[in-house]
């Protein structure tokens, strides 16, 4: 009997997750195979209920569904807990689901051990305050940083986001970076988890915002460089990098979670990469 994993969405064609999924299967020897499913916008719970039904032993979940996937499930990770969203299902014995979040620590695992970015006395801005930002903050916090802020175009959801995170984060609008920058010092690290990439647009921020060798980071890949990375080669990054990476290492820490086998992931995203 061979395992089923699959990733629902909606839409689903464009989704890479079977293409990494197939390559640390192959990787580690693992028996499995790991399908797409497009989820029924109005019947999500249905959907995961028939794939468990048949078998299924875990599932990725993705837009538009990982609020929906965290209020289906009762039992929750802290990490899910803490993102309000799950983008990983696991199938326990007696067909018991259980919701965890694989997102922040994709995005922190690209940063640190893909790239060697430390973050110990590092001032780190996180750009938005939508489902992504909510999945990464808890995780980014955990990593250590001296200061995180979280800077959105409507300021009321930083302003709630970071107020839910603690004392250790700050939230304010993207106009008030200007004095935040100037008062505080620039942020050695940028992390862009708006959607504004997808019109081709890039958060208005000062220039002042990027300390001397700062790094930028956007959740959001493609195949050519997307507005916010072009914006941080502009402003003199030292290091610019798209979510491609993140979206391995969270399917990576999915796999582990599923199979017990943490994959190499330097090879998967190389490959995504073309190289
Ligand atoms: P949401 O729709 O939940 O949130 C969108 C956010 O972007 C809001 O904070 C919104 O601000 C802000 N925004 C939109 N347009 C602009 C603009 N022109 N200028 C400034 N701010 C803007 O989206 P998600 O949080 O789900 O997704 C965000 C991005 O993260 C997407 O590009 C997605 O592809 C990417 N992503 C990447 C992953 C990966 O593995 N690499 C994983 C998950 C997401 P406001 O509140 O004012 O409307």
């Amino acid at each position: 009997m061979i395992d089923h994993y699959a990733v629902i969405g909606h839409p689903i064609e464009h989704s890479k997750s079977p293409q990494i999924h197939a390559a640390f299967a192959r990787q580690t020897g693992e028996h499995l195979e790991y399908g797409r499913i497009l989820g029924r916008l109005d019947d999500f719970a249905e959907d995961v209920r028939h794939f468990v039904a048949e078998g299924g032993r875990g599932l990725n979940v993705t837009v538009p569904f990982k609020e929906q996937a965290w209020q289906l499930l009762a039992d929750r990770s802290d990490r899910a807990e803490a993102a309000g969203a799950v983008n990983t299902i696991l199938v326990l014995d007696g067909g018991l689901l259980r919701g965890d979040n694989t997102d922040g620590v994709g995005l922190v695992r690209d940063l640190t051990v893909n790239h060697g970015f430390d973050f110990a006395g590092k001032r780190v801005l996180l750009l938005g305050a939508g489902g992504a930002a909510r999945g990464v903050l808890r995780p980014l916090l955990d990593a250590g940083p001296a200061a995180l802020v979280v800077a959105n175009r409507t300021t009321s959801k930083a302003l709630d986001l970071a107020g839910h995170a603690g004392a250790a984060v700050q939230g304010c609008g993207l106009e008030d970076l200007s004095g935040r920058c100037g008062a505080d010092g620039p942020f050695d690290l940028i992390i862009n988890a708006t959607s504004s990439g997808l019109d081709g647009q890039v958060p208005v921020l000062p220039d002042d915002c990027l300390g001397a060798g700062g790094w930028v980071y956007d959740l959001l890949y493609g195949a050519v460089p997307t507005p916010f990375c072009r914006w941080g080669r502009e402003h003199g990054a030292e290091k610019v990098l798209d979510g491609l990476g993140m979206l391995v290492e969270q399917a990576a820490e999915s796999f582990l979670l599923w199979r017990g086998v943490r994959p190499d992931t330097a090879p998967v995203i190389a490959m995504l990469r073309g190289g």
